[in-house]
């Protein structure tokens, strides 16, 4: 690493000049040596939780909490998970087990000779994507995914033999780019990552003729591949669509890719002034789904969000607490009702622009506010459900754990941290968060239509108002 590193502009702090960092980024086994120890915690989970349904007479969610499938996958990686998209982009990506049998799987299929195709404009869109996580989330809802351990088994072995199957048959990182029901989420909250993957010396790519790390013919290397995700690794400017898999770092023979620390929402990044559409409606999907989720935080706040769809249920004749009936509130028609309010205030002002671009513009700016309640919730959950795995490891199934809570033998095992703590750490989220898409609209909108920044005070008063109702109010 001796190049004059003549580019400021995407500055921060190289971390491939820590000796470690760099041997283990360099290191003909990395990814995959962690990709094959996350694959086997997946398949050890799957198998735990194969079969298994919360047992007569016993709350589901107690149940999920001691059951080591579901309180690994919900209670402890997906907060995890949300807090690394946002703080760090797709570093999950990179010791993802998925990405290890797609990859697997593609070359397989090469080896038995299958023509594999390249993925289709309309599944690169994400348009799939979306509809995948849409389904997920119903099944959250309406079948309880998240709380029975043999439907979150079935859902990781489904996971996993979509990567294999898409891998033989199609190429260039498939699954990743046109299934995976997590990318686009990953997408949109990674936008501000402090991690990056980046070239150093605009010189050093302008002077380089090998170009290894964009050239077809290293695509099929085991071990510094042109990157597998088909980016330009000498032109990346943003960090949506960068899977952190070090690739390009180990193709690069003049050593000019650098894995850069640096501060959240880095002004070099390039920012889109219209989302598309698949991600545009996966943002007003997930504003409706995280609005529920911190609403749950708070008994009377999830009073006043589920009054509509209860009164739909009753009637229709149906349960109060019908979760299909709440998951079509939840995830299609509150957030339809509030991003056409949003387009209502923008319209007062600017008349002519049409619903449709007002949705795209908001989008990318808008889900810093998503995003950062997300982050409020997963630490709520988080430190609540962490307390159960010392139980969950000495009985993974759950059963006799279940048994010992619900007769009285166990105490429940109360949050690692304390209620007001973790609200008012919410409460600072929630600023930063606001400050950030008010930081994103001076950088990508016209100072003069300041009335772009009402949705986003909207959104972001209403999320504090929540966390700060939980623990604050009188009700
Ligand atoms: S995009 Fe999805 S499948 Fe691919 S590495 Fe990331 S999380 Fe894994
Ligand atoms: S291989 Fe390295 S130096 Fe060459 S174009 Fe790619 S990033 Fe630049
Ligand atoms: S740009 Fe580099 S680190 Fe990012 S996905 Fe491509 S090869 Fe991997």
């Amino acid at each position: 690493m001796n190049m004059s590193r003549d580019t400021q502009k995407h500055n921060g702090f190289d971390l491939l000049r820590i000796n470690l960092i760099r041997k283990l980024v360099l290191w003909a086994g990395f990814p995959y040596i962690f990709q094959i120890l996350t694959l086997l915690v997946f398949l050890a989970l799957a198998v735990i939780g194969w079969g298994l349904f919360p047992p007569n007479g016993v709350d589901d969610k107690l149940f999920a909490k001691t059951n080591l499938t579901n309180l690994t996958i919900w209670g402890l990686w997906w907060p995890l998970m949300i807090w690394g998209a946002v703080l760090f982009g797709r570093i999950w990506c990179a010791i993802c087990p998925m990405e290890l049998i797609s990859n697997f799987s593609e070359r397989l299929g090469r080896v038995i000779g299958i023509r594999q195709k390249p993925l289709s404009k309309w599944l690169r869109s994400g348009v799939l994507i979306v509809a995948l996580y849409t389904v997920i989330q119903l099944l959250v809802a309406g079948a309880h995914l998240h709380r029975i351990p043999a439907y979150t088994s079935v859902f990781l072995f489904t996971l996993l033999a979509v990567a294999l199957f898409t891998g033989l048959l199609l190429k260039d990182r498939a699954f990743c780019r046109g299934f995976c029901p997590v990318g686009m989420l990953l997408n949109a909250y990674g936008r501000g990552s402090m991690l990056a993957v980046r070239h150093a010396s605009d010189r050093a790519c302008a002077s380089c003729t090998s170009r290894d790390c964009v050239l077809p013919g290293n695509r099929k290397k085991l071990v510094g591949r042109s990157c597998p995700s088909l980016l330009n690794p000498a032109k990346l400017n943003s960090t949506s669509d960068c899977l952190v898999c070090g690739q390009c770092v180990k193709s690069c023979a003049p050593s000019n890719m650098t894995l850069l620390l640096r501060r959240p929402f880095h002004s070099a990044d390039y920012r889109e002034p219209l989302a598309s559409w698949p991600l545009t409606m996966f943002i007003i999907l997930v504003s409706g789904f995280v609005t529920y989720e911190l609403c749950t935080e708070w008994v009377q706040a999830e009073h006043v969000f589920l009054w509509v769809p209860q009164q739909l249920s009753l009637n229709i004749g149906l349960n109060t607490n019908n979760g299909w009936i709440k998951g079509f509130w939840t995830l299609f028609i509150f957030p339809f009702l509030l991003w056409s309010f949003f387009g209502a205030i923008v319209k007062l002002f600017e008349f002519n622009t049409n619903l449709t671009t007002i949705w795209r513009s908001l989008a990318l700016p808008l889900v810093i506010v998503i995003s950062a309640g997300h982050m409020v919730k997963s630490i709520a959950k988080f430190v609540s459900w962490v307390g159960f795995l010392p139980y969950a490891i000495r009985d993974p199934f759950g059963f006799k754990t279940v048994h010992q809570f619900t007769s009285g033998i166990l105490q429940i095992p109360a949050p690692i941290i304390d209620k007001i703590v973790v609200s008012i750490i919410g409460i600072a989220i929630m600023l930063i968060g606001i400050y950030f898409a008010i930081r994103e609209f001076r950088l990508t909108h016209d100072e003069s239509r300041v009335y772009w920044l009402i949705p986003k005070l909207i959104l972001g008063i209403m999320f504090l108002f929540i966390v700060f109702g939980k623990e604050w109010s009188f009700f």
